[in-house]
């Protein structure tokens, strides 16, 4: 069966990789050096090209990766047409691009979330006053796409002050901004595979977005991830069921937007109980790649499932064990500027129960693999606890090389908290 897959990074490799063992013909586009069957020429927002594609192919089912084409309506232009897309519209994808509407969305259908308040560019002053009335400790948010500049979590009023500052000044007219209270707790992805009425869930997930270990240092798209996480018990999933997940589908249902696709929960465990920080209408990055080895279910049939409005027949089952991911990124990521185009080695010499997902790789004429961007590599090791699943891919990852190579070396390595509510 003949899919297109949309995206060019490791997550895309991954959902190739786990598409092609559960029976698919997985095309790419645009991919990348390490994904077989990569169009390198066919970019994600051209629809057209990507229709024609499909059409010359027999490809009925497309796959969207990234927020971007979500958001850009990919899924709105093949409606009607033969060719099914597997994520939401753009209005199911408002849920992630617009932190003002998504706040708003979990206020009308009572998401357990952050206390919040929205502002205008021109009421700069007003949320300095409510910044210093809650002395400091808050989250600024910017409204919109940010490239990973959008967040500022405050710890002071000046911290705040300059938050608005740094807002003011990279931001040209009208813009909208959200205050919100600042939570603490440590956070878990949820994420799931829904139709609007129900949702299928993968086990639950950490990340590591900051460049450097104990979770300091810039933030980046993703520094390594794990999956199960240990300390999610059943009390504590079955109140993120009844405090997020469940409003939340009920609000899709209300509002009547159609959203078939992956849908990710950002939350934070406070101890007034779990809060949810972000949807993203996709799956996350690096999440992904410990998450789609750890599915033992057929993700195809899950996808085919929630298009053909059958998912309430499926049962998503997981390989036992645990998995950890740890990107390989190039040195300076993730500041602008740094070098790439080195030669990648010893990645024939990884112990075959290791996975190496690409992200951001280039071949050259002769066939010579080097780094072509920030998160170059996400090597992905399996254990029956989660410290066998670390030491494997760490002990692995010291084999592969390029130069400036850096890795965090924390990776599923948190404490474990004590209490969480
Ligand atoms: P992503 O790259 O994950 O999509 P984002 O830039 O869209 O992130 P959020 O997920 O909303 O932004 O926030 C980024 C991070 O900021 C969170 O992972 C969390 O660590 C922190 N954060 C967000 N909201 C809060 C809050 N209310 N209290 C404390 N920390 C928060």
């Amino acid at each position: 069966k003949p899919i297109v897959l949309l995206g060019g990074g490791a997550r895309e490799h991954a959902l190739a990789w786990k598409l092609t063992r559960d029976g698919a013909t997985v095309h790419v586009l645009p991919g990348n050096a390490g994904i077989p069957n990569s169009h390198p020429e066919i970019g994600i927002l051209d629809f057209p090209a990507i229709k024609g594609f499909c059409e010359a192919r027999g490809a009925k089912l497309v796959v969207v990766g990234p927020e971007a084409p979500l958001a850009a309506g990919v899924t709105d232009f093949f409606a009607g047409s033969d060719i099914r897309v597997f994520g939401p519209g753009r209005a199911g994808a408002t849920l992630e691009s617009s932190k003002v509407w998504s706040k708003n969305f979990m206020r009308r259908h009572g998401v357990a979330t952050a206390l919040s308040w929205q502002f205008r560019s021109d009421k700069l002053d007003e949320a300095r006053a409510k910044a210093a009335e809650l002395n400091g400790q808050v989250v600024v948010k910017f409204d919109g796409l940010a490239a990973g500049k959008g967040v500022y979590v405050c710890s002071s009023v000046e911290e705040a002050n300059t938050a608005l500052d740094d807002l003011e000044a990279h931001h040209s007219g009208w813009f909208s901004f959200l205050l919100e209270e600042k939570l603490s707790g440590p956070e878990i992805s949820i994420i799931g595979v829904t139709d609007g009425n129900r949702v299928r869930l993968l086990a639950p997930s950490q990340d590591h977005k900051q460049l450097l270990a104990g979770d300091q240092g810039p933030n980046t798209g993703g520094m390594g991830a794990y999956c199960p996480v240990p300390f999610a018990d059943d009390n504590i999933l079955a109140a993120i069921r009844t405090e997020i997940i469940d409003p939340t589908l009920e609000g899709i249902q209300t509002e009547q937007f159609e959203f078939k696709g992956f849908l990710y929960f950002g939350i934070m465990l406070t101890p007034q109980g779990p809060k949810l920080l972000e949807y993203n209408v996709r799956l996350g990055d690096p999440e992904a790649e410990v998450l789609l080895p750890a599915l033992e279910s057929s993700l195809l049939e899950l996808i085919e499932a929630t298009l053909d409005g059958t998912l309430a027949r499926c049962v998503v089952r997981q390989r036992p064990g645990y998995y950890a991911g740890v990107v390989l990124a190039s040195g300076g990521y993730p500041a602008s500027g740094f070098s790439t185009g080195f030669p990648i080695t010893g990645l024939d010499q990884l112990h075959p129960t290791i996975l190496a997902f690409h992200g951001a790789t280039k071949r050259t004429e002769t066939g010579e693999l080097l780094t072509n961007g920030g998160r170059v590599l996400v090597l992905v090791g399996h254990g029956m606890e989660l410290e066998d699943a670390v030491q494997h891919v760490y002990r692995e990852a010291k084999n592969v090389n390029f130069q400036d190579v850096y890795m965090r070396t924390d990776i599923g390595q948190r404490p474990e908290p004590t209490r969480i509510f």
